[in-house]
């Protein structure tokens, strides 16, 4: 499970990586020192996501004692969607809540500023944790499992969507149009812009998927522009080609 999540981090930083490269050349110039302390930190990551993930695997195949389902029929089809939303729903109330207990100064220092040790972070700072931050990220979903029924599939879109959103949070442009972020769906819905805020004042904007929590709360700092990391960018691109 270890060298399944190592693999998948690799494939989709490493493509979303790609995408910068083609999408705004010269982004990441000058990070590549960063790039590797945050690979480095985040293969420690999958090390700790796999050993809850790889016990979930082992009790579900060998003892069905997880409530992931696969016959389609075992339960309505409207409870797909609904236990897709859920699973999003509770996993962004315990990042919420947990992000901002790691804003506590102490456990800042501890645990929390190696992922804000990336100043931008790239595509590569999807899993750039601390490892107590790794653990307490790595056991909603497998805990989740014995406790709401899921079919596997959505189980893999739940995934899938944490990946997307993980990667694409942090790679320092906004891959979602214009009209979505900026409209009414964005209102609600957390996006690369949204999260590029938080890494740039250091507080608000704590949720992972949803504002709602941000909101409610009155953490909620709005969306950012990426003037910083682009401007950062484009110093870093001078720096490097004056000193040739
Ligand atoms: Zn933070
Ligand atoms: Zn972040």
């Amino acid at each position: 499970m270890t060298a399944i999540v190592g693999v998948r981090y690799l494939i989709s930083s490493g493509g979303f990586a790609l995408a910068t490269r083609l999408k705004h050349p010269g982004l990441y110039r000058g990070l590549e020192g960063q790039m590797r302390r945050e690979i480095g930190w985040s293969l420690a990551s999958a090390a700790i996501y796999g050993i809850p993930a790889g016990i979930v695997a082992w009790g579900w195949q060998a003892h069905g004692w997880t409530r992931i389902y696969s016959d389609w029929n075992a339960l309505p089809l409207w409870y797909l969607p609904v236990s897709l939303f859920a699973y999003l729903l509770i996993h962004d109330t315990w990042f919420y809540w947990t992000h901002r207990w790691m804003h506590r100064p102490a456990l800042f220092r501890l645990a929390h500023s190696v992922h804000h040790d990336s100043r931008p972070p790239t595509a590569w700072a999807a899993m750039s944790f601390h490892p107590l931050e790794a653990i307490t990220g790595a056991v909603v979903i497998p805990a989740l499992v014995f406790l709401i029924p899921i079919h596997v599939a959505m189980l893999g879109l739940v995934l899938a969507l944490m990946t997307l959103m993980g990667v694409g949070n942090h790679m320092g442009w906004e891959m979602f149009p214009r009209a979505l972020v900026h409209g009414p769906a964005g209102r609600w819905l957390i996006t690369a812009t949204h999260h590029e805020r938080h890494h740039a004042a250091y507080r608000g904007n704590y949720g992972l998927y949803f504002r709602f929590w941000d909101k409610a709360c009155g953490t909620d700092i709005g969306l950012g522009d990426f003037g910083g990391s682009l401007d950062a960018a484009h110093r870093r691109r001078k720096r490097a080609a004056a000193e040739g």
